[in-house]
């Protein structure tokens, strides 16, 4: 057999077992993050058979993370920004000052030096990038304050790890005599000390931030538009890439900051830009790829024997990444008077470690600073809070219906002011509906809100199930039954009484979701009629094999509506708005 390049090798069994842990996973109805970790135990070093490249997986995971924090870069304005500020930069600091603290006690209780304490708690105080977007993403909350407030809290997590990674080996300069600061080529040039280096960092990290705002924000769409320009969707999906990973390896190479960090003000500097929710579309099935090899690589790392070897150190560990770090945010934000969910929401995505632990761990030990002993714990640390993670949202899930309930509605003044503010938080289980012989809108958008309008001229009994928190909001404020969250959701139908429902219309373009959301109403409801839209010949028979009576194409549709006016251009001309809407 001809030897396969370990780069190719890596890529095939990491996607290859994510994907069938991951199917395995979804069959037992656990989250596949699971399965995808499940997958780097199995080809990881640590357990027998096939071994993949451990340098490489985590390079390509990278690759995840730069496209998702580019991401969420194009959601995100200066103006986001900054309004989560206040919050995020106190908080950030405050629970990675107390979660510091208590690793340093837990190091100190094992015998490890005052130093090596400190550079443990650092390294159990900074959450991981993947596992918290995954999470918000999948809860449909990134786009919420409380999820604006966690990506800021991340952003200063970030900013504090690269001081970390910059001042830890000045650290080892002091500390173990080891010849001195080790300072990059600007630093040895100005010949600068521990203090000069942090405001070096810092100068450079502004430097960035600055060539973003000023140079990056004007040139980067304009790029983007010119590619538009040239009509070649593959051209414009190799620009968006390219800027992404571009701008990441430049602010990483020249300013020193993560490569993270620059991907998210790449795509920060686009958000205003028109063409962001394209270039969104155009990195998702990449991102995707590579964000699930980060949990194939952090499982290739986990060592089982620590299980065994030092049970009480590592329940020690989980109980300050779990509890410790949970708790301090959680009173961080409260004593901001924020809402409960919003201070629960972040303890939750916090209540992990990842990526910058290990990054922490290897400095650390590579520098002396700290004992080999603590990379296993770091490392399993990692992993157990990662596979807990979803955990902790349904437990602060639980406790925020438990507590919710037992106030009773009742709302401090400045907490209710402060949740108009947000958007409408998407409850855990939505409530179901009285309605009986109804109609089901799925999606109302562009094409569900022309249905909706039909349907309140004819008076006729229906709900809105739709998953944009502003729709949502202003559909409740116009007083129409809705239902907030994915139709394709077992729960979320669940509350809209399919099995006394006459009709259900599914007028959303994903075919996949809405296949999802067809199945499920078919099965519950043999005789509901359902009509959905479809925007190729293959989502019409998709659909309609999962139990769609009547599947209407779009483009079809605009084609019969192009054709009617080419032939009778003096009507056309007396209705051309509404069937220009009509046909979109
Ligand atoms: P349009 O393509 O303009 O008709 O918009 C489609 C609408 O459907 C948007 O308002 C989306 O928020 C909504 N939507 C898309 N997918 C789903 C889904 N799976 N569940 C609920 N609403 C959805």
């Amino acid at each position: 057999m001809p030897h396969l390049p370990p780069l190719i090798t890596t890529i095939v069994a990491g996607i290859g077992l994510a994907f069938v842990f991951g199917a395995i996973a979804a069959r037992l109805r656990i989250p596949p993050l699971v399965g995808y970790l499940v997958a780097g135990i199995v080809a990881g070093p640590f357990t027998p058979g096939f071994v993949a490249d451990q340098m490489l997986a985590p390079q390509l995971a990278e690759i995840g993370v730069i496209l998702l924090m580019f991401g969420v870069g194009l959601h995100f304005s200066l103006k986001d920004l900054l309004s989560v500020s206040a919050i995020a930069i106190p908080g950030a600091i405050a629970q990675i000052g107390v979660a510091t603290v208590l690793g340093l006690g837990l190091a100190l209780a094992m015998g490890w030096t005052v130093t090596a304490g400190l550079v443990f708690g650092l390294a159990l105080s900074v959450a991981s990038t993947v596992v918290l977007l995954r999470a918000l993403q999948e809860r449909r909350e990134l786009d919420t304050q409380r999820g604006r407030i966690a990506v800021g809290w991340l952003i200063v997590e970030d900013l504090a790890m690269v001081l970390a990674l910059v001042l830890l080996p000045a650290l080892a300069g002091i500390v173990n005599g080891q010849g001195g600061l080790e300072r990059d080529w600007l630093a040895s040039r100005l010949d600068v000390g521990l203090g000069g280096m942090l405001i070096l960092t810092f100068l450079k990290v502004a430097a960035f931030v600055l060539f973003m705002l000023l140079v990056g924000r004007r040139v980067i769409p304009w790029i983007l538009h010119g590619v538009a320009h040239m009509g070649s969707r593959e051209l414009f999906r190799l620009a968006v890439l390219a800027i992404a990973l571009g701008v990441a390896f430049g602010a990483a190479k020249l300013f020193g900051v993560s490569l993270a960090l620059g991907a998210f003000f790449a795509g920060m500097v686009l958000s205003e830009s028109e063409l962001s929710h394209q270039a969104a579309q155009e990195s998702l099935p990449l991102r995707d790829a590579f964000a699930v090899l980060f949990f194939v690589s952090v499982g290739m790392l986990f060592d089982p024997h620590i299980l065994i070897e030092e049970p009480l150190p590592l329940l020690a560990t989980l109980f300050i990444i779990l509890a410790g770090k949970s708790f301090a945010a959680f009173v961080i934000v409260r004593v901001f008077r924020h809402p409960l969910r919003t201070a629960l929401t972040i303890s939750a995505s916090l209540a992990q470690i990842g990526e910058f632990s290990f990054i922490l761990a290897e400095l650390g030990i590579g520098l002396e600073l700290l004992p080999e002993r603590a990379r296993g714990l770091i490392l399993a640390g990692a992993i157990m809070s990662i596979l807990l993670n979803p955990l902790s949202f349904t437990v602060m899930d639980w406790l925020l219906k438990k507590l919710e309930t037992r106030r009773d509605g009742s709302k401090e003044p400045a907490e209710a002011a402060d949740e108009t503010r947000l958007d409408t938080p998407p409850s855990p289980v939505p409530q179901s509906t009285t309605l009986q012989n109804h109609i089901i809108l799925v999606g109302y958008g562009r094409v569900g809100s022309l249905v909706g309008n039909a349907l309140l001229e004819k008076k006729l009994p229906f709900l809105v199930i739709e998953d944009t928190d502003l729709i949502v909001k202003q559909l409740r404020k116009s007083g129409i039954e809705v239902i907030d969250g994915n139709a394709a959701k077992p729960e979320v139908l669940a509350a809209t009484n399919l099995p006394e429902a006459a009709c259900m219309i599914v007028a959303i373009p994903n075919a996949f979701e809405a296949g999802h959301a067809i199945r499920q109403a078919r099965t519950a409801n043999p005789a509901l009629r359902i009509i959905a839209r479809a925007h190729s010949d293959p989502q019409v028979e998709h659909l309609s094999g999962l139990g769609a009576d009547i599947v209407i194409m779009g483009e079809r549709e605009v084609a019969r509506g192009i054709t009617e006016r080419l032939f009778a251009p003096i009507v056309v001309e007396e209705t051309a708005e509404p069937e220009t809407q009509a046909a979109s």
